[in-house]
């Protein structure tokens, strides 16, 4: 039998209050119990709702003050713990802080059909259309996604639970963590929230409480919780909260952060403010478990390569080999070689690996990638700019030289495949600028020494037919 949720709760004459307003639930102002829980809600004006306890208890506690004239003589002024109420002082409860609300015959929301999670090599092959080279990481990634699913689907597995697999990416910036991750959710169709972990802190610091990064994942899924039960979060520099090295002063962003994060990790029914960063009086609170959303920990983790090759050099140090010193300074597979003991000695705590057991490395992008960066992606930076001047019926190509330079210029700035929009755009610009100006613009097309900046585009007018040899 399919499950109804929420129809005795919730009232069908109570919810006329405007098209918008239906799909949320109202929430008490006073103790932040949602309509589900709390009862029919007592409207007042500024879209605040009082439910019929907290209301009954204002009323109580005021006829306790016996001698209310007396108070109401002094204005409730001067009187040590006597405020009186004005509507005014309240703030307008914005949408962003209500939960989305069941409708009423709504069907509790499918489980993730186990035929229906794309098998790995499907996965793989449609990340493959958007991100390019990093071969090993989309096929880790394709798998544990594919596990993970699968574990959610299947939910209740009789005597073997299987693990979470919750993953750690070490990979340079700009090598595309998080443009993976971007892809992943986009083509899986579930909620994804990414957050930086430099601005976490432990719970009463100036900074983010930990169970913002849920908080997050809830505002990603429009409030729904159930569909947030089900996302992705993506903690990026996850490498800035390592265990800081000989600290006198406590350490509220780094090793408490790790330990803050373990509960969440591992799944758990989190509290979290809805619609805003940290908890306070004014934020409505929703619990949310975290056992079926899947947590993906990204890091560019300077230095690591220091600590492998230390690790390396050393056990290659014992006997003959002891020449080869030098061995794996040019490596580009280092990072590849990581250990759990290598990200200890980082700074990372024991507990919080044991949390993430799928860890992957990317590479750092080569000349030749970024290339293929430029030209292939579905959606490639170069293709939109195309795209765009075709609006005005005019043909944009590039030599084969042009893109070499491009990935030429990128590599200087060492920011990954970060660097080349700003490149493009700072070449484009004149091209966007110029072209609509002239009717008669038929093709532009980018040389080399146009993007080194020692020449320009060549133009060619309307009607003349491309040639094959560029
Ligand atoms: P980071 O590893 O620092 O998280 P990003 O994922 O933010 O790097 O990458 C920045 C941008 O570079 C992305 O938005 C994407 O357009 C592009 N990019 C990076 N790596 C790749 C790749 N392997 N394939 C295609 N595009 C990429």
């Amino acid at each position: 039998m399919e499950e109804i949720i929420g129809e005795d709760n919730i009232d069908d004459k109570n919810n006329d209050g405007g098209k918008d307003f239906d799909e949320y639930e109202k929430i008490c102002y006073l103790c932040h119990r949602p309509e589900s829980k709390a009862g029919k809600m007592i409207e007042l004006p500024q879209n605040i709702c009082i439910c019929a306890d907290c209301l009954q208890k204002t009323f109580d506690t005021m006829n306790s003050n016996s001698n209310l004239d007396d108070l109401m003589k002094f204005g409730g002024m001067g009187i040590p713990g006597i405020h009186f109420m004005n509507m005014s002082d309240f703030g307008d409860m914005s949408e962003r802080q209500k939960i989305k609300k069941k409708k009423k015959g709504e069907k509790k929301a499918a489980p993730i059909d186990l035929k229906k999670v794309p098998a790995p090599h499907q996965i793989k092959a449609m990340l493959d259309e958007y991100v390019i080279g990093q071969e090993y990481a989309k096929k880790v990634i394709s798998v544990a996604v594919y596990n993970h699913y699968k574990r959610v689907a299947t939910d209740t597995m009789e005597s073997i639970e299987i693990q979470k697999s919750n993953m750690l990416m070490i990979g340079p910036t700009g090598s595309g963590k998080t443009y993976l991750v971007q892809t992943l959710a986009r083509l899986l169709d579930v909620p994804l929230a990414i957050t930086d972990a430099t601005s976490l802190t432990e719970a009463g610091y100036i900074g983010d409480d930990i169970e913002s990064v849920v908080s997050k994942l809830l505002a990603a899924a429009d409030n729904d919780v159930e569909k947030a039960e089900r996302g992705i979060i993506f903690i990026d520099e996850i490498d800035k909260i390592a265990k800081k090295k000989e600290t006198r002063n406590r350490d509220v962003s780094g090793e408490s952060v790790q330990q803050g994060l373990l509960r969440i990790l591992e799944g758990s029914d989190v509290e979290v403010p809805v619609g805003a960063n940290s908890k306070n009086a004014m934020v409505p609170l929703t619990t949310v478990n975290t056992r079926n959303i899947l947590f993906i920990c990204g890091g560019a983790f300077p230095d690591l390569d220091n600590i492998i090759k230390e690790r390396l050099n050393k056990q290659s140090s014992i006997g003959f080999k002891a020449d080869l010193k030098d061995k794996y300074d040019n490596d580009p597979a280092l990072l590849e070689k990581v250990t759990l003991e290598d990200l200890r000695e980082f700074g990372m705590i024991p507990e919080f690996l044991g949390r993430l057991p799928v860890v992957f490395t990317l590479r750092k992008l080569t000349e030749e990638m970024l290339v293929r960066i430029l030209k292939e992606p579905k959606n490639a930076i170069l293709k939109q700019y195309g795209k765009l001047l075709e609006l005005d019926e005019v043909d944009l190509q590039f030599e084969e030289g042009a893109y070499e330079a491009i990935a030429k210029k990128a590599l200087e700035k060492d920011t990954g495949a970060r660097a080349l929009r700003s490149i493009i755009e700072e070449f484009m610009l004149d091209i966007m600028y110029e072209t609509p100006k002239d009717k008669n613009i038929g093709r532009v097309i980018i040389t080399k020494e146009y993007v080194e900046k020692k020449g320009g585009p060549i133009i060619e007018p309307r009607g003349v037919p491309m040639i094959e040899a560029l």
